[in-house]
């Protein structure tokens, strides 16, 4: 003789059988129910040395039974009250599985629930927490993948110590008018059951049948009629309606703290919808695309530039070692002025570049970037360009060099070239220090205004450039017009990652060839002819740079300037003299 009974419940298919056959091994039984002729299975196990009886019963959504099978089932497990009742779940289908767990709750059964199918929740990178669900359901919950055997010695170990406590039964809030029917409705059956009274308002069948053998059994159910009839015009709705909306609202606020699901299609492009009615807003869309932008620069230069210091200052150290190491020689001069200084010089850029490709990487994967494309597209479009142009154009700001790769997201061949040729007027940052030495020589109370103008006259020539080599160039090609707004959604760490690897990798091979090579020929310019101190006036570099030097004469320059700006004749006649 067994000493527990248990019994599996649950919605179809949510795998009651699998669970069962792993539970008993071998030693199953399959019998008749009395009186009907379905299946039923029961076997046993035994657990810490107790013997357990299993029944599997059919498949039920409810308690309130619709055929044959879900009544078996329901009458077994209002009426038998096992020892332990588990309920199994099928956890890729909560909302709906959640009902008939919440029924027994409300019953008082001895639950255990059973989150099976866990393998689906994790493929469909749900979120579920279970021990919050086991808090708001005030059962023991367990998560299992029946076929696999997982997890099948807690589902034992919950099902053992739930054996030794008394569940009580759940209440749910169903509002002051169901609460106050319910109220009188259980004084007058004489029983604590609020579960009974509830399947009474609701005219449920079973339970109806079930009290008529009781000794007041008719009277109850002459009451219950006039409260359900009354509930009903005070709700203004059928009572059992009524109550079952409620517990899903319950389920609803149940799965709200306890599950978040990735958002699918529909979801995501209504959602799309909402947030591109504020980013593509007329009159906000360009102030939250400079506002995004503006945190990219931030970020590319507030986290870049300490670390680029740390870089620069290692390189300036490993040129020194290596030229002390080496002597003095032209191998030290090679590998230290030239090499190991000069690719450095670039390096130095790599932390801007990595953070920069970052911030791209999650603004492209977001989907934010087609929408700021779309917001620039009509400016963009006078200039013969497409709206994702302006971004290059932007980081080209920051530095050319990944403002020119960003072009590689421009699909057509004459946007990437037209954006590629105008870059280089985008007034990058290292030439901020130039600039701010010469507005500082020759406009000292003006250089920030003329850093200004500056970096306007850079964008202002790039666009002129645009027009003019679209009209050289590229004459009569009409941009398409059609903008894809792919859904927004949440970008990942290893895509992000990936991207911004592959884009700055591509950074560092170029100075490891092109650079590499740009630097050597500098160096031989300025250590030849043999014998001359290293990028003197004497070396070929600096022979080069006074062919140059008189174009830049401080007081021509100067005057010249002063006449441009200022229209001072005197600085003009000045000039002759
Ligand atoms: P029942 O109707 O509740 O008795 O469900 P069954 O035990 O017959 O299972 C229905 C189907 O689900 C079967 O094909 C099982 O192999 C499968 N199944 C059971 N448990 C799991 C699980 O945890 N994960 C997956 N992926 N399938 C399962
Ligand atoms: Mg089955």
């Amino acid at each position: 003789m067994a000493e527990l009974t248990i019994c599996l419940g649950g919605n179809p298919n949510a795998g009651k059988t699998t669970v069962f056959n792993k539970l008993i091994g071998a030693h199953q039984k399959v019998g008749n129910w009395p009186g009907v002729t379905v299946e039923k299975k029961e076997g046993n196990y035994s657990y810490q040395g107790k013997s357990i009886r299993v029944v599997d019963l059919p498949g039920t959504y409810s308690l309130t039974a619709y055929s044959l099978d879900e009544r078996i089932a329901s009458d077994f497990l209002v009426k038998e009250q096992p020892d332990v009742s588990v309920a199994i779940v099928d956890a890729s289908n909560l909302e709906r599985n959640l009902y008939l767990v919440v029924e027994l709750l409300e019953l008082g059964a001895n639950l255990v629930v059973d989150l099976n199918m866990m393998d689906l929740v994790r493929q469909k990178k749900w979120r579920l927490d279970v021990e919050q669900l086991s808090k708001s359901l005030g059962a023991p919950v367990v998560s299992t993948v029946a076929n696999r055997c997982e997890g099948l010695e807690e589902l034992q170990e919950a099902i053992a110590a739930a054996a030794k406590c008394q569940a009580q039964p759940l209440k749910i809030d169903y509002g002051p008018e169901v609460e106050n029917a319910l109220g009188q409705l259980t004084a007058s059956i004489n029983t604590p059951s609020r579960w009974l009274a509830l399947k009474l308002l609701e005219n449920n069948s079973q339970v109806k049948e079930w009290l008529q053998g009781w000794p007041q059994g008719e009277k109850i159910l002459h009451k219950a009629e006039v409260l359900a009839a009354d509930l009903g015009k005070l709700i203004a709705d059928d009572p059992e309606t009524y109550l079952i909306e409620r517990r899903y609202g319950f389920i609803n606020g149940l799965m709200k703290e306890c599950l978040a699901k990735p958002l699918d299609l529909a979801e995501r492009i209504s959602l799309s919808d909402k947030i591109d009615k504020i980013v593509l807003n007329r009159w906000l869309g360009i102030p939250i695309f400079l506002l995004f932008m503006w945190l990219t620069f931030k970020l590319v230069f507030d986290l870049g530039s300490p670390l680029a210091d740390y870089i620069d200052g290692g390189f300036g150290w490993l040129a020194e070692a290596t030229k002390t190491g080496l002597g003095e020689n032209w191998l030290a001069s090679l590998l230290g002025d030239g090499i190991i200084a000069g690719v450095g010089s670039v390096l130095v850029f790599l932390p801007n570049i990595l953070i920069l490709f970052l911030m791209i990487g999650i603004l492209e994967d977001s989907g934010y970037m087609a929408r700021a494309a779309f917001v620039m597209d009509r400016f963009m479009h006078s200039l013969g360009l497409h709206g994702k142009s302006f971004i290059p154009m932007i980081l080209g700001l920051g530095c050319n060099i990944p403002g020119i790769m960003a072009c590689r997201t421009l699909e057509s061949r004459k946007d990437r070239l037209l954006t590629i040729l105008i870059n280089p007027f985008m007034s990058c940052s290292a030439r901020l220090p130039i600039y701010v030495l010469f507005a500082g020589a020759f406009f000292a109370h003006h250089a920030g205004a003329v850093i200004f103008i500056l970096y306007v006259l850079g964008i202002i020539v790039a666009v002129l450039t645009a027009l003019l080599f679209k009209s050289l160039f590229f004459k009569g090609q009409v941009a398409p017009l059609i903008m894809e707004l792919p859904p927004y959604r949440m970008p990942t760490v290893k895509s992000v990652l990936l991207q911004m690897w592959q884009r700055a990798s591509m950074f560092v091979k170029k100075a490891g060839t092109i650079i590499l090579a740009g630097v050597i020929l500098i160096w031989l310019l300025s250590s030849l002819p043999v014998g001359v101190e290293y990028a003197s006036e004497q070396s070929w570099i600096g022979q080069l740079g006074k062919v140059f030097a008189p174009l830049f004469v401080a007081p021509i320059f100067y005057r010249a300037v002063r006449l441009l700006f200022y229209g001072d004749v005197a600085a003009l006649h000045s000039l002759h003299c």
